[in-house]
């Protein structure tokens, strides 16, 4: 396929859930699903820890809608996999290059992906108040069927789950703005107290998030607005193995 990265629209605007597109192929991959391609998406794909967006894809002027299942990313470019509704001849040859397509996501999904995901970067920086910043922040796990935070290193199992729950809350509660901003290498070391982990490249243009004032890192997700809109969080466990410390967590509603 013939096609360069899709650009990413919801990277510049994480808040945006409508936009359009241009349709760059309809594709039939190795699995059997089939997928449209587009120059552009506000569709975040399953990565980072964070779960696909779902939706669907509309032609403009027509009842024709190609529904979203799933959303991955290959080499750059975005595959939204998914069916169209009342498949016919008429309604498959409507979904070819060159065609116009709006982009919806499902609202009520994002945002709760999005809550549990900045949660997550929450927790990092409660980890740090509550004595334990020298534990390295690892992967991340924000589905909503037993999301968690890792971090390497180990940790003594005392009263922390507690005091991290009423630590998070805290800051919750006290709010502060998000945001998210592309940046040269040396500013965005700035904006992360210092460094940036190994893995981005010297001299590349990083994505930096930040909640409120708290020093901010590497990310391409998407997140709340505001602090206050994850609401509540629970720590549900505390667990230690070979090294390694899993938080695990949810969001209250
Ligand atoms: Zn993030």
């Amino acid at each position: 396929m013939d096609v360069g990265p899709t650009k990413l629209d919801y990277y510049e605007d994480m808040f945006k859930l409508q936009s359009e597109a241009t349709i760059l192929s309809y594709v039939k991959g190795d699995d059997g699903r089939h997928a449209l391609v587009l120059d552009r998406t506000v569709f975040h794909p399953q990565g980072g820890g964070q779960p696909a967006d779902l939706g669907f894809i509309a032609i403009a002027d027509s009842d024709f809608k190609f529904v979203v299942q799933d959303v991955r990313s290959k080499d750059g470019i975005l595959f939204h996999y998914g069916f169209i509704k009342n498949s016919t001849e008429e309604a498959d040859s409507m979904f070819e290059k060159g065609k116009e397509g709006l982009l919806y996501v499902d609202e009520s999904r994002r945002k709760l992906n999005s809550r549990l995901h900045s949660a997550g970067h929450l927790l990092d920086v409660c980890m740090k108040n509550v004595g334990l910043g020298h534990l390295e922040p690892g992967k991340g796990y924000h589905f909503p069927d037993g999301p968690f935070v890792e971090y390497k290193g180990t940790v003594p199992q005392t009263e922390l789950q507690k005091e991290l729950e009423l630590d998070i809350n805290k800051l919750i509660s006290r709010g502060g703005k998000v945001c998210a901003a592309v940046l040269p290498y040396e500013e965005a070391a700035e904006m992360c107290g210092g460094c940036l982990p190994d893995y981005i490249p010297k001299g590349s243009t990083p994505r930096i998030l930040r909640l409120g004032d708290y020093p901010g890192c590497p990310c391409g997700g998407t997140h709340v607005s505001d602090i206050s809109d994850i609401i509540s969080v629970t720590v549900s466990q505390i667990r230690t193995k070979k090294g390694l410390t899993k938080v695990f967590y949810n969001v209250g509603s």
